[in-house]
């Protein structure tokens, strides 16, 4: 520290399946993180790498450490060391960090450093969601809510809803839940409701997006926002909506919050949102779930394209880069969809059916050994 003292952090990282691939996933550094934790999160990588068919496995990586309490140096040598500790099983071809929750490009530059001077080369291919001048992906910062949006367009296209006019609400106005409704809002989609920690907000003509980011920015606070109406915050369930995006917390929509929404679809931003209770609410009320594992799949995909620049040296544009994450995901929606229609199971079944079969395949044909 930077008072001299030596103080203990434990950390983890966790390969969960790399048959298809090396194990990508991010690292958070959270006072509360557990082993049991990251494995769960490490298990849901294998089943999202595998389902939009990127040639990675699951990884996941914890500190347990509140970052807000070190100064900028405590960070870095808590990076460095970490990334010593955990650099024998880390490289381009055998597990890829990225960032999670409480980490971002600047640690991604400083894991990349370290592993650099042990290995005596430097990779940038060894992490991702690195600086722009390190590799990094133009398109990587919104690739979640762009991905949101891609799923949920595709999902209305099916519904036979038009986007032009549909009522949306997002709960959760952080890097997924704003990115999405601002690419909703440009495809004429009207955000009616917005909920996050403060409170919620509603407005029956649509919020603009840019303009409540940029009342954020300035330091107000949702439930403040105006021009809209100030909305009891579990009210915002309530709302009439054709598409409802949660994409703040897991376990948000149990079966009483199921019970109680009135939406065409649901699309999952965030990671869990909607527990096993909430699901068996939704089927029996024929109310389709975009999963988590594709809905919110942009960011790792968009995350192997800058692994795949970086491997080629190449120098892919963002143009490029949307492009291909668009095909990516619009492929894994149609095949999720044309299971679903196939074999009468829920979105959620058919993308863990398919996810599954991709890794058993690639396991099968690797054989057991030594
Ligand atoms: P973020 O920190 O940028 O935003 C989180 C938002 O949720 C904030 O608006 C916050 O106010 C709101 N929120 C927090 N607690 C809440 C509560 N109790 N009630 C209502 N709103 C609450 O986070 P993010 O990066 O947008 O991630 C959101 C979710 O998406 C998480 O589950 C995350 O794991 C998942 N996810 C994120 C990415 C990514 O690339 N950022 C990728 C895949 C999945």
């Amino acid at each position: 520290m930077d008072d001299g003292a030596v103080v203990h952090f434990e950390g983890y990282r966790v390969h969960h399946n790399t048959s298809r691939g090396p194990a990508k996933g991010g690292v958070r550094f959270q006072r509360d993180a557990t082993l049991a934790e990251v494995m769960a999160l490490s298990a849901w990588m294998t089943i999202k790498t595998a389902l939009v068919n990127v040639p990675f496995g699951g990884g996941k990586g914890a500190v347990r450490v509140d970052p807000s309490l070190l100064s900028p140096g405590e960070l870095e040598r808590l990076t460095r060391r970490y990334t010593s500790e955990i650099a024998s099983f880390i490289g381009p071809l055998k597990d890829i960090p990225a960032p999670d929750v409480n980490t971002n490009p600047q640690i991604m530059a400083w894991m990349m450093d370290t592993y650099a001077s042990r290995e005596g080369a430097l990779r940038t291919n060894v992490v991702t969601g690195k600086p722009l001048s390190l590799g990094g992906s133009p398109a990587r910062a919104d690739a979640t809510g762009r991905g949101v949006f891609i799923c949920a367009r595709q999902m209305a296209e099916r519904a036979k809803l038009d986007l032009k006019g549909a009522r949306v609400a997002v709960q959760g106005f952080g890097n997924v839940g704003a990115g999405a409704a601002r690419f909703l809002h440009e495809s004429g989609a009207r955000i009616v409701a917005i909920q996050d920690i403060s409170g919620a907000v509603f407005n029956e003509d649509g919020l603009n997006p840019a303009e409540v980011l940029d009342h954020l920015r300035r330091g107000g606070s949702l439930r403040d926002y105006r021009p809209a109406e100030k909305l009891a915050k579990d009210a915002f369930w309530d709302v009439e909506t054709d598409i409802l995006i949660p994409a703040a917390l897991e376990g948000q929509i149990d079966a009483d919050v199921a019970k109680r929404v009135r939406t065409r679809f649901v699309v999952e931003g965030a990671n869990g949102p909607t527990t096993p209770a909430g699901d068996d609410v939704f089927r029996a009320r024929n109310i389709p779930v975009v999963p988590d594992v594709l809905a919110n799949a942009g960011g790792v995909i968009v995350s192997y394209f800058e692994w795949a620049t970086d491997s080629g040296s190449l120098l892919w544009d963002e143009e490029e880069i949307v492009m291909r994450l668009r095909r990516v995901l619009e492929d894994a929606f149609a095949a999720v969809w044309t299971l679903h229609e196939r074999d009468r199971m829920d979105l959620r079944t058919a993308a863990y059916v398919l996810a599954c079969q991709r890794i058993l395949e690639a396991r099968r044909l690797r054989g057991l050994f030594p």
